[in-house]
């Protein structure tokens, strides 16, 4: 996996680390989330605690299904796919909580 730098911290992103993308790049999980909650009103705290929590399973998610290996050929596809969907959820929470004001 290629190296990217988070933008809130300026850490490296290591492989097996949570970490999303925005409009403004790669970010980590953590640095993500902490740098939104100084942001938001309180009103969206809770909104965001439940974002979040989202977040965390569709990233671990992803997570596992990068750590399966040796598939056979007839399954490295639908991994493949699996794969697809899970970053596409990934994307989406990640902008639902990028847009929280
Ligand atoms: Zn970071």
């Amino acid at each position: 996996m290629a190296e990217f730098k988070c933008y809130e911290c300026d850490g490296n992103v290591r492989t097996g680390e949570k970490f999303t993308f925005t409009k403004k790049g790669p970010v980590h999980f953590d640095c993500f989330l902490s740098s939104k909650r100084k942001e938001i009103s309180d009103e969206q705290k809770e909104n965001l605690r439940v974002l979040s929590l989202l977040l965390d399973s569709e990233l671990d998610h992803l997570l596992n299904i990068l750590s399966i290996q040796n598939t056979s050929e007839e399954l490295k596809e639908q991994i493949r796919l699996k794969y697809k969907d899970i970053e596409k959820a990934v994307g989406e929470t990640t902008r639902l909580i990028y847009e929280l004001s």
